[in-house]
């Protein structure tokens, strides 16, 4: 006979300003729904008594600024309560952002300073909660009408689009908890790498052009101008990260940066910044609730963003199988490639590669389980500076008939013949 586990269901009662931290278990959903009073994930409010289902492995928190009750229905991999959180100091800093876009908003003149809201860059080292701080932010400003661009710089794990990317994406609403961040039209660039150190110029040269397009929207919109922008980093920030740190603050003319978790950090950026008398650098506490990932757990946090990209967060795409000859498609890689010999070169010069040359690459079983990024380049020599529309994913190549088989989220024409490689990879499972 079948054995039918009852499902256990769970009353939380919240005290004002405390939080309920979740990590739902690593094979099944967790249902979750908010009795009464009020409470929020992560900035975004929940819907009073709708069943909300979050997938396995999620780490979130439900907090609440004046008491509630929380109804979870599954089992759980932890579930505490916490009374201290440093939420009044976040909110505290929406607050000041706030009172930014305002006086952004007013002044008319679009063009000038003044118009511009606040350009916010979270920094700290991984795991300090910065996607989550930067989300929070978010969804408090657009639950206010604001439409803040989020910028993700984060190579390693993007919230926006895939691990090996950097993206911009305007919010419109309130993140949603479960789905994450709506993705309409990101801008997307392809790195390709997961750590910064495998192409550092390139990752600097594609921060740049990602900064002056949305330097040329923000323009053209005194909405978004004012509304600003967060910007959430990587977890390096030693050697070539705090560089990298340093590089992203000046490219897109940051105003705050607020420093997550890391004294030593902190005092770095004050004192690099002491010349610069619009920006403002703020300490804040990191949460006791974010959740510490080895470099193991890392490394399958981005197979599965690699997955959902393709099938969905709840398992509810459909990606499409498609098949192309070996002279339908052009593959290119950026950097590296043959370096021109000593003997070719003048006496006393290096032989050093070009890290943002663009090499043609040989279709052939390396492709295999590769992920390739769609770029919007009309010609190779584009390939740097342009923007991609998506990602496929090589499932099969066959070199006798000289095809190739790739996965697609959607159904369609690839948008271009050029895609970029680099050394993403994933293995389905
Ligand atoms: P970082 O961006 O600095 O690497 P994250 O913001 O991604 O850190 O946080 C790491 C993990 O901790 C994420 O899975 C996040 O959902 C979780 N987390 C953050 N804050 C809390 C909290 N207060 N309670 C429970 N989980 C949290």
């Amino acid at each position: 006979t079948a054995v039918t586990a009852t499902p256990t269901i769970k009353q939380v009662k919240l005290e004002r300003e405390s939080e309920l931290r979740i990590e739902v278990a690593n094979d099944m959903p967790l249902r979750l729904r908010l009795l009464n009073g009020t409470a929020e994930i992560f900035g975004t409010e929940l819907p009073p008594e709708m069943w909300l289902t979050f997938p396995p492995r999620l780490k979130f928190a439900v907090f609440t600024w004046y008491g509630a009750t929380i109804e979870m229905e599954g089992t759980t991999e932890t579930d505490y309560t916490a009374d201290e959180t440093p939420m009044v100091s976040y909110v505290n800093v929406h607050a000041v952002l706030e009172g930014r876009r305002n006086r952004a908003k007013a002044s008319s003149s679009s063009g000038s300073e003044t118009s511009q809201g606040p350009r916010v860059i979270v920094v700290g080292p991984t795991d300090s909660g910065k996607s989550t701080l930067s989300r929070m932010l978010l969804s408090w400003a657009a639950k206010q009408g604001w439409k803040p661009t989020y910028v993700d710089l984060d190579i390693g794990q993007g919230s926006i689009t895939i691990p090996g990317c950097i993206a911009a994406t305007p919010i419109e609403l309130p993140i949603d908890p479960v789905e994450g961040i709506s993705l309409e039209m990101p801008l997307v660039y392809f790195y390709g790498h997961t750590t910064p150190s495998q192409n550092v110029d390139l990752y600097k040269a594609l921060v740049k052009e990602l900064a002056q397009i949305l330097e040329r929207q923000f323009t053209g919109n005194a909405e978004s101008r004012a509304a600003g922008m967060v910007i959430n980093t990587m977890g390096w920030i030693e050697g070539v990260g705090y560089e990298l740190i340093l590089h992203a603050i000046d490219t897109f003319n940051a105003n705050v940066v607020l420093v997550l978790g890391q004294e030593k950090l902190f005092s770095m950026l004050r004192d690099v910044l002491r010349n610069k008398p619009n920006v403002d650098v703020v300490k804040l506490q990191k949460s006791g609730g974010v959740v510490s990932r080895t470099s193991k757990v890392r490394q399958k946090a981005r197979s599965y963003r690699i997955r959902e990209y393709f099938y969905g967060i709840a398992n509810d795409l459909s990606p499409h199988s498609n098949i192309a000859n070996f002279s339908d498609l052009f593959v290119y890689r950026i950097g590296g490639g043959p370096q021109a010999p000593r003997s070719a070169l003048p006496i006393g010069a290096d032989p050093v590669a070009n890290p943002l040359r663009v090499t043609a690459v040989n279709i052939d079983r390396d492709l295999l389980h590769v992920v390739l990024a769609v770029s919007y380049a009309q010609e190779p020599d584009q390939i740097v500076s342009s923007n991609i529309a998506g990602l496929i994913y090589i499932t099969d190549i066959d070199l006798q008939r000289r095809k190739i088989t790739y996965l697609t989220p959607t159904a369609g024409d690839l948008p271009s013949k050029y895609l970029i490689m680099g050394t993403l990879t994933w293995l389905e499972t």
